[in-house]
């Protein structure tokens, strides 16, 4: 029995998909050039000074559409991914593999930019196959060495775009970034380069996690790209249609059009496979094949299981609403946390052992640690103002604060009062932080005796 991506012998089978054209492809084009453009446009927009999107590893921050988190922040990181991971599955629990098909970045490059070119210097399927059978000839080096230089060049450009979102693309560009920063871009070239040059459909068959549990995630409900088996079966060329005229056939005519476009070289008349990136190449080569034959709809179609037994197809299913629930929450929590998030964070606490003392002069002292953290992408130090509120006559004493961003410090902080015969022993006050671009309050007692208040 023969693997999927494998001959019988266990060597690779090279697939040599073959060009198609129709209105999937279309789409592809639109929302590939669409999602290229974002991957190359979204370095370089800023807002408000600071990045639109950017992973900045050496600072320690992120930043999202004018937001900035921090390492403190992590449950806001924690809860994005989480997002993500829950908007997939609830996608695909009703849309299948759209994701495969239309937006991951190995289909978009391949699609969008690989098997142009390579159609254009090497020819369709059979002009490749062919060039494939004169391995290491000149005219094979030839045509195999300008896809490769095409490539390599793209492998480094996207590389550059891509580190785009963990350091300043006009650094980048510029040779002005880090070694380890133009190390990371040589790794992604190269891994890039190999992609397109040799693994291709072999990360799909092999590797890609998100593949692996597409069963766990769809159900008999959910959007796939389906053989039509009940119109098409069982199908036969036009020469056993001649040849035996009583029987019945289905409408496939066997063409294997949709076997030859398949950039995973898989049969989907075999029926659903995990090996299906849902890129409906497929059905677009079958609407070309019927239109000429019968002129009816492609025998290749998006559809599901339950609609191909005749059932009514559920949009709202079990899976959906968890999936969607727990979208929705992580979603909402982001949200709530978000608009109660202050760029300054500050804690007061008393200084452990201590509830007051009297100075020389008779006032009393209060010394509490203050925790300062600076949660704001602001670059260079930010300067924060510290005033007491509530104690009238109090003296407040510390040292002048500045934070540079992502940075905590813990300083330790006086408040002194007169003495007072009227003073009650505990009394509540505050300390207001501000900064250019936030203000933010903290609670505090201040403790006295009434022996030494006097
Ligand atoms: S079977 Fe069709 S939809 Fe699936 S990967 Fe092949 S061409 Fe794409
Ligand atoms: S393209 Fe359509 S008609 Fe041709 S083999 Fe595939 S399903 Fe059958």
């Amino acid at each position: 029995m023969s693997i999927i991506g494998q001959t019988e012998d266990g060597k690779r089978r090279w697939v040599f998909a073959q060009s198609v054209k129709g209105r999937f492809q279309k789409l592809h084009r639109i929302s590939g050039w669409i999602l290229m453009a974002i991957l190359l446009g979204t370095p370089w927009i800023n807002i408000g000074g600071q990045p639109v999107l950017r992973m900045d590893l050496a600072g320690r921050r992120l930043f999202v559409v004018g937001a900035t988190f921090t390492p403190h922040d992590a449950i806001f990181i924690v809860l994005i991914l989480l997002s993500l991971a829950f908007g997939l599955f609830f996608f695909t629990s009703l849309y299948g593999r759209m994701w495969c098909g239309y937006a991951c970045p190995q289909t978009v490059f391949l699609e969008e930019l690989i098997r142009p070119i390579e159609k254009l210097i090497q020819g369709d399927r059979s002009a490749r196959k062919q060039l494939a059978s004169k391995r290491w000839s000149g005219e094979w080096w030839r045509k195999q060495l300008a896809v490769w230089a095409i490539y390599l060049a793209l492998a480094v450009g996207l590389s550059l775009s891509l580190m785009g979102f963990f350091v300043d693309p006009r650094l980048l560009w510029t040779g002005g970034a880090s070694t380890a920063a133009y190390g990371l871009t040589t790794f992604f070239a190269g891994t890039l380069f190999l992609d397109f040059a040799w693994f291709r459909e072999q990360f799909c068959i092999y590797l890609c996690p998100y593949a692996r549990f597409q069963g766990a995630l769809t159900d008999d409900h959910s959007l796939n790209v389906m053989y039509r088996v009940s119109v098409s079966e069982p199908r036969a060329t036009s020469r056993q249609r001649k040849a035996e005229p009583e029987v019945q056939h289905g409408a496939c005519i066997d063409c294997k059009k949709c076997v030859v476009v398949c950039p995973t070289g898989i049969d989907i008349r075999d029926g659903f496979q995990l090996e299906c990136i849902g890129c409906a190449r497929c059905v677009d080569a079958c609407t070309e094949v019927m239109l000429k034959v019968d002129n009816q709809p492609s025998l290749v179609q998006y559809s599901s299981v339950a609609a191909q037994q005749g059932q009514p197809s559920k949009k709202l299913r079990p899976r959906t609403f968890a999936y969607g629930g727990l979208l929705t929450a992580l979603s909402a929590a982001f949200f709530i946390l978000l608009a109660g998030r202050h760029p300054i964070e500050a804690n007061l606490n008393r200084m452990p052992g201590t509830l007051y003392t009297v100075d020389a002069d008779g006032w009393v002292r209060n010394t509490f640690f203050l925790q300062v953290t600076n949660n704001s992408g602001a670059e260079g130090p930010v300067p924060v103002q510290v005033d007491l509120r509530g104690l009238e006559g109090a003296e407040l004493v510390m040292p002048s604060l500045e934070l540079s961003s992502t940075e905590s410090t813990r300083i330790p902080v006086v408040v002194r009062m007169p003495p007072s015969n009227d003073a009650d022993r505990t009394r509540s006050f505050e300390l207001e932080l501000s900064t250019d671009f936030d203000r933010v309050t903290v609670g505090g007692t201040f403790k006295s005796g009434t022996s030494e208040v006097n």
